[in-house]
């Protein structure tokens, strides 16, 4: 049994427990570990112990029985745009009686509708649209989330979306890694000034978020239709400068080099490839960059490419799972749903979704030291799940076996 010395405190073992630990040193599938022990002091894992153990035996303190129920890591969903005003429920509506895209936008629509809404809403409308969002992920076990900005795109609204995601963060009990993404779309007031508007987000939006600490990573769009690899390049090496991680969302649509663009910053990963290609997969390997796959565009938008799975499997590169929640291409406040759609579109079996929406994502947002693994030092966000097996999690939708949520040591309701 392994230990962490901690301060003293008031400990809490959660015992009789089926564990899908997600620790590499645990080589069974799921890192399964069965009738073992969480032991926790504070915020923190002290250890992770059999049944039959002294330090399982021996323990005072409150007792949590989980009756062989399993345990997971905190569910992490580590790419969302869950901050946004107005709906596009009639655009989808539109698109599906066959009005192509470029007419939508000329009527409107689009990503440009969500920034007009989105800008004419204050930080409280913001805010209040947001938490059905976040509950709705919290409510199937999330315990860490991801939010960009990026519907703001000027100074004071970017802004003012990273505050939101920082009230967010202060009102519930869940972490959140807040993004500035800026560089979603050109705004239309710079409208073939893109390189003009690039130089906004450089001099001033970047600044400014990393001076208030607003944000603590940098995403770009690296598309035809958003910003070119020139211009995605400014943008990260800005965000570099101002100390902030990066990452992109890139080869979504189209090969535009966005991968070793990320690489060369050093990024946390690269999001969506679709069009990844083989070069990049070995540029991926060697970075140690996070694939993020986010199937719920895939399955909105109708796409027909999709990730190379099997090479980035046989690279070695790690894959994880995000929701993409965002109002026009994956209008889905489920992480769970993420999961199947990984499976059942893109070919993972149900153990990769959720390494990748515990241990991946914690490494795709920089706190593989710190979550995503039920292993000594860890924090201590775990679920306790009623189901027969962990494949169950990501199998069956409709009905939530979420039991028991914890988060740095404190129960919190499973549905909140
Ligand atoms: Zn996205």
């Amino acid at each position: 049994m392994e230990t962490l010395h901690g301060s003293p405190g008031w400990d809490q073992m959660w015992e009789n427990a089926r564990l899908a630990t997600f620790d590499p040193a645990v080589r069974t599938p799921y890192g399964q570990l069965d009738r073992h022990a969480i032991i926790v002091r504070g915020d923190r894992i002290l250890a992770v112990a059999p049944m039959d153990s002294p330090a399982v035996e021996g323990f005072c303190g409150q007792i949590h029985n989980c009756e062989g129920r399993w345990v997971t890591p905190g569910l992490i969903d580590c790419h969302t745009h869950l901050v946004w005003g107005g709906s596009r429920a009639a655009e989808w509506e539109m698109r599906l009686s066959g009005v192509p895209y470029a007419e939508i936008a000329r009527r409107g629509g689009g990503i440009l509708s969500t920034v007009r809404s989105t800008r004419a809403m204050t930080e409280d409308e913001l805010f209040a649209a947001a938490v059905p969002r976040l509950r709705a992920l919290m409510a199937e076990g999330v315990t860490t989330v991801e939010i960009k900005s990026g519907y703001g795109l000027t100074l004071d609204d970017e802004l003012k979306m990273l505050r939101v995601a920082r009230r967010l963060a202060e009102s519930f009990p869940v972490e959140v890694s807040p993004t500035l993404l800026a560089a979603h779309a050109v705004p239309p007031e710079f409208t073939g000034r893109a390189d003009e508007y690039v130089s906004l987000i450089v001099n001033e939006i970047i600044p400014a978020a990393a001076e208030e600490k607003l944000a603590e990573a940098a995403d770009v769009f690296c598309e035809q239709i958003a910003f070119s690899r020139e211009q995605c390049d400014r943008v990260l090496a800005a965000a570099r400068a101002h100390g902030l991680a990066v990452k992109g969302h890139v080869e979504q649509l189209s090969s535009l080099g966005g991968v070793t663009l990320i690489a060369k910053h050093g990024g946390w990963s690269a999001d969506h490839l679709e069009y990844l290609n083989h070069a990049d997969i070995a540029v991926m390997a060697r970075r140690g960059t996070v694939a993020v796959l986010l199937p719920g565009a895939y399955y909105f938008l109708r796409e027909q490419q999709k990730p190379p799975v099997e090479e980035l499997r046989t690279a070695g590169v790690p894959m994880a799972v995000g929701s993409d929640l965002n109002p026009g291409t994956s209008p889905f406040a489920s992480l769970r749903l993420a999961m199947n759609q990984a499976c059942v579109l893109f070919g993972l079996t149900p153990e990769e979704p959720l390494a990748g929406a515990t241990r991946e994502a914690a490494r795709a947002l920089g706190r593989a030291d710190r979550l995503g693994t039920l292993a000594v030092a860890k924090q201590a966000d775990f679920l306790v799940w009623d189901v027969e097996h962990p494949a169950e999690i990501v199998c069956s939708l409709g009905t939530n076996p979420l039991r028991e949520r914890v988060v740095r040591g404190q129960v919190e309701n499973a549905h909140p």
